[in-house]
């Protein structure tokens, strides 16, 4: 793992700690004021320890405390505060905002650790968001043969269906929507819809993971065989991933090891019912070809298949503005 990863994780709770202390300093003094009365309870209480000093006995001082914090916590009631607005308030009651819960790092120090990561991983793939708004249907045109079944069918028709899907599965999202295999030729649209259904889900709150399965199994390879121990563990986050996008499958260099990263990316993630969207530019056919059995056969039972077609967006873009020129 990154160091700074971890250090700015417990950063984040030790900040959450010293606010919590500021903000129970700053209630006593407003109490103080508000009320005087409570102020000489809490001050009574706060000489227990010289009191046992001078040799009073324990048990009929802990009586004592016992009964003026009730009484205390009615005087509080009674102007109008929460009974317990003068207790210290942490973020995360199990270890205080300290980070260690019984020998171990908390969950809320883990939380962070991880948030902080898919940070860091989606920093470093640049995520450019973009927006169905965006996608112009304008380009798909005519009729165009379907990969799969061999049949013509028409393009616009076609494409529209899937971007009304697209749509409607990033605004319904949830934590267990389907798994998605978004497949056609370079320039039909797959990255922009898969990273406009990333800035929905995103704006919703959920954490997501995207990059080119390429970069992914890269980054598990080398923490894989780094004798340096590392902070990040990438397999974890994107086995944990609320959605995990990965980009352009088969394009990666292809090895036996990252051949398992996926399987067992996807497989997990199934047997986990977490959705993962796969883009890639070959057909069933050559996935087929491509990959193990094993893998092809979790896409195709359980994914949802949506093949994309058209003409290359960005040569089309590239002849109107040629041909804009000689107008
Ligand atoms: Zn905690």
């Amino acid at each position: 793992m990154n160091q700074s990863v971890f250090q700015k994780a417990m950063n984040e709770i030790h900040s959450r700690r010293l606010h919590a202390s500021a903000e129970n300093e700053r209630r006593f003094q407003e109490i103080n004021t508000v009320i005087p009365e409570l102020a000489e309870i809490n001050f009574q209480m706060a000489q227990t320890a010289s009191r046992i000093l001078h040799g009073e006995k324990i048990d009929k001082i802990r009586q004592q405390n016992l009964q003026a914090q009730r009484y205390a916590r009615q005087l509080l009631v009674t102007h109008g505060y929460p009974e317990d607005y003068l207790d210290m308030h942490y973020t995360c009651p199990y270890c205080q905002d300290t980070g260690y819960f019984q020998g171990r790092y908390c969950t809320c120090l883990e939380k962070e650790i991880a948030s902080l990561s898919v940070e860091t991983l989606n920093r470093n793939t640049q995520l450019q968001l973009r927006s169905f708004d965006q996608f112009s249907l304008e380009y798909y045109r005519g009729l165009t043969k379907s990969n799969t079944k061999g049949e013509t069918v028409d393009c616009y028709a076609k494409m529209k269906k899937t971007l009304d899907y697209c749509i409607q599965y990033a605004r319904n999202f949830t934590a267990h929507a389907p798994s998605l295999l978004l497949y056609g030729e370079v320039g039909v649209g797959k990255t922009h819809l898969s990273l406009s259904i990333v800035t929905e889900v995103l704006r919703q709150g959920y954490e997501v993971i995207y990059d080119s399965v390429g970069n992914l199994t890269s980054q598990i390879e080398q923490e894989h065989f780094n004798r340096e121990k590392s902070d990040i563990n990438t397999l974890k986050l994107l086995l944990d991933a609320e959605l995990l996008v990965m980009d352009d499958l088969g394009t990666e260099f292809q090895t036996s090891f990252t051949d398992s990263v996926i399987y067992n990316l996807i497989n997990t993630r199934l047997n986990r019912n977490l959705p993962t969207i796969i883009s890639t530019n070959l057909t069933p056919g050559k996935l087929e070809e491509q990959y193990d059995e094993r893998i092809m056969s979790r896409l195709c039972a359980v994914y949802q298949v949506w093949e994309l077609m058209g003409e290359d967006i960005r040569m089309l873009k590239m002849k109107e503005r040629r041909s804009s020129q000689y107008l």
